[in-house]
C-alpha cells in the first residue's frame, strides 16, 4: 500500500506541510467524534478514548435496563441475549472473517485460555507443543503456560519459544525454521509485537504451520482496529483481541474470538450456559450442546455494559472504513518514522519499528537510553505516550483522532526537551504505565 507519503517535502517549513496533510485527510472530520482528554493523545494502543458514539450507546443501554428490567435480554435493541452474537457480526468484516465466525465474549487472557485449551484437546495426533515467540505480551505465555500444565504438560518441554535476532523483531524465516525443528501441535502468535509494532506476516506463518500439520492461532491486540485482517482467507484457525485498544470500547470492555468455521462443534475448554446453542439454552438441560457457531465459545453471561460501547465505536469504524483507517495510519507512522530520522537522530533517538510499511502495525517505538524518564516528563506536560522497558517510547498516532500536525508538534515537544535536557531531574518512579 502507498501511503501516499513525499517524505521531502517535509523540508522547511514543517508545520506547513502538516496542516496541508490534514486539510486533504478524508478522516480528519472524525476528531470532533472523540473526547480526547490531553492535548496530545498518543496512547490509543494502550487504552483508545471515548466516542460520541460509544457512549451513547452506553447510555441506551443504561436506559434500556431502567425501562425493561429482564425483559431487556430480549426487549432491548439490539437485544442483550445475543449481544455476543450480534457485535460478533459487526466486527467480521474487521477480521475478515464469515458473521458465524466471531463473537464478542470473555477478556483476551481468557480468551487464550479458552481456544489454546480447546486445540490441546482437540489436537488429535498432533504433539502437545506450542510454538510462541521471545517478544510476546507476557499474559499470552502465562496463558499457554497454565494450559500445558493442566493437561501435565511441562512447559519447559512443550512450550517453544522463537527467539529475536535483534530484540525488537521477530523473523517470520525463524518461525518457519522452528517448526521444522521441534514438534508443535500449536502456533501462537501476536499480529502486531506489542513493543516494537512489527507486523508478522500472518498469512506466512499460517501456511508454515499448516504445512507441519500445526493449528495456528493469533493474538491480535495491537492490529485490530487498524490494520484490515483477512482471517477465513488465510486459514487461521483461530484468533483473540481486546476491544479497549484500537477499538475504542472503553477499559476492559469485553473482548472478542474467531474460529474457523472447520472447527465448528469443537468441545470448549472453558464451556458455560452462553456458549450453548442458544435455541436450547433455556431449556437448563444438564448436556451442554455448544453454539454451532463461534458462539461455542462464551462462557457467562455478556456484561452488557462492557459491550454497549463497542457497538457505538464499531459504527464509526464502519463509517470511517477499516481500509482508509489503515491508509492514514501508514500515513502518519511514516511521516513520524521520517520527522525521527530528521529531527530526533542527532539527540540519540531512533526507531525502533520495521520501516517497510506492511511490516508495520499502528505505533512506532522510539528509542532513547533514557527512554523511561522522558516519558515521564511527556506525560507531565500532556503529551500521553508510554514507556516499554528498556528503552522504548511508544508512540500511537491512532488515525481516527489524530492528525499530521500533532505528530509534527510531538516531534517538536520532544525535541526542545531533549535539547534542553528537561526530563534530567524527573523521577520516572512513580508513573503509572
Ligand atoms: C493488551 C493485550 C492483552 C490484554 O489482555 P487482557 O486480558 O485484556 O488484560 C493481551 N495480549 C496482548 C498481545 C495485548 O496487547
Amino acid at each position: 500500500m502507498d501511503p501516499g507519503f513525499d517524505p521531502d517535502r517535509t523540508h522547511g517549513d514543517g508545520v506547513a506541510y502538516a496542516r496541508e496533510r490534514d486539510a486533504a485527510d478524508p478522516l480528519a472530520g472524525f476528531r470532533e467524534r472523540f473526547d480526547v482528554p490531553d492535548d496530545l493523545y498518543l496512547d490509543g494502543n494502550s487504552l483508545g478514548p471515548v466516542s460520541d458514539a460509544a457512549e451513547q450507546a452506553l447510555d441506551r443501554a443504561v436506559e434500556q435496563w431502567r425501562d425493561l428490567g429482564i425483559r431487556a435480554w430480549t426487549g432491548a435493541d439490539p437485544p442483550w441475549f445475543w449481544y455476543g452474537e450480534s457485535l460478533g457480526d459487526d466486527l467480521a468484516p474487521v477480521v475478515g472473517a464469515a458473521p458465524d465466525e466471531v463473537v464478542v465474549a470473555n477478556s483476551t487472557t481468557v480468551n487464550v485460555h479458552t481456544l489454546v485449551g480447546t486445540f490441546l484437546d482437540a489436537r488429535g495426533d498432533r504433539p502437545p507443543g506450542v510454538l510462541v515467540n521471545e517478544l510476546d505480551f507476557p499474559t499470552d505465555h502465562y496463558a499457554v503456560r497454565a494450559q500445558l500444565r493442566q493437561r501435565g504438560h511441562d512447559p519447559e518441554e512443550h512450550l517453544h519459544v522463537v527467539e529475536s535476532r535483534d530484540g525488537r523483531t521477530i523473523d517470520e524465516a525463524d518461525v518457519v525454521a522452528a517448526l521444522a525443528e521441534h514438534d508443535v501441535g500449536i502456533v501462537f502468535m501476536p499480529s502486531v509485537l506489542y513493543r516494537s509494532g512489527q507486523l508478522l506476516d500472518v498469512e506466512r506463518i499460517t501456511d508454515a504451520a499448516h504445512e507441519h500439520d500445526a493449528l495456528v492461532g493469533f493474538d491480535l491486540a495491537h492490529s485490530v482496529g487498524v490494520v484490515p485482517h483477512d482471517l477465513s482467507a488465510h486459514g487461521v484457525d483461530f484468533a483473540v483481541w481486546c476491544s479497549y485498544k484500537y477499538l475504542n470500547a472503553g477499559p476492559g470492555a469485553v473482548a472478542g474470538l474467531y474460529v474457523a468455521e472447520r472447527h465448528f462443534g469443537t468441545r470448549p475448554t472453558l464451556a458455560g450456559w452462553w456458549g450453548h446453542e442458544k435455541a436450547t439454552q433455556f431449556e437448563m438441560r444438564r448436556e451442554f450442546t455448544p453454539a454451532d457457531s463461534a458462539g461455542a465459545w462464551q462462557t457467562g453471561t455478556v456484561p452488557v455494559f462492557s459491550a454497549a460501547p463497542l457497538a457505538g465505536s464499531l459504527e464509526l469504524l464502519d463509517e470511517a472504513g477499516i481500509e482508509a483507517v489503515r491508509e492514514k495510519s501508514l500515513a502518519l507512522t511514516s511521516y513520524l518514522v521520517s520527522l525521527v530520522d530528521k529531527r530526533l537522530a542527532e539527540l540519540d533517538c531512533s526507531v525502533g519499528t520495521p520501516r517497510a510499511p506492511e511490516a508495520r502495525g499502528g505505533h512506532v517505538a522510539i528509542e532513547h537510553p533514557e527512554a523511561e524518564r522522558v516519558s515521564a516528563t511527556l506525560r507531565d506536560r500532556g503529551v500521553i505516550v508510554d514507556f516499554r522497558p528498556p528503552n522504548v517510547v511508544r508512540v500511537c498516532p491512532a488515525p481516527l483522532y489524530t492528525g499530521f500536525v500533532d505528530v509534527w508538534e510531538f516531534v517538536a515537544q520532544l525535541r526542545e526537551l531533549l535539547e534542553t535536557g528537561a526530563y534530567e531531574d524527573v523521577d520516572a518512579g512513580g508513573e503509572v504505565t
